[in-house]
């Protein structure tokens, strides 16, 4: 199995199944597993953070503010996660929470990559 498969799509709740995720991630990714790659419209899977490397597939921009999906399966993550509050651009929460977390110098992750031209 390539992914995390949810309960309701007959997965284990097996700790080897399970992944640590915020309210708000946990919310918006529902029980998806696929998701469609916004630049191509092909369907991908989302991002397994259990199998997965987040660096190959996701950068900063570089005033740490928006996530950039790299590959297919992180671009699709992204939208399907509305990772820079794009689905609802009036809330911008998760964009406000950076800006707070960049200010406490905890933001961007030094180990995270940057996308150089951003
Ligand atoms: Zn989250």
């Amino acid at each position: 199995m390539d992914h995390i498969q949810p309960r309701s799509l007959e997965g284990s709740d097996e700790l080897s199944n399970l992944a640590l995720a915020c309210h708000r991630c946990n919310e918006r990714r529902s029980n998806a597993i696929t998701a469609s790659d916004p630049e191509t419209s092909a369907i991908v899977q989302i991002f397994n953070p259990r199998k997965q490397s987040w660096s190959e597939h996701f950068c900063w921009t570089q005033n740490g503010i928006n996530l950039i999906g790299t590959t297919p399966t992180g671009r699709a993550t992204c939208a399907r996660l509305d990772c820079n509050d794009d689905r609802y651009p009036d809330e911008n929460s998760i964009r406000s929470v950076r800006r707070l977390w960049i200010n406490a110098g905890w933001h961007p992750p030094i180990t995270d990559p940057i996308w150089p031209n951003s």
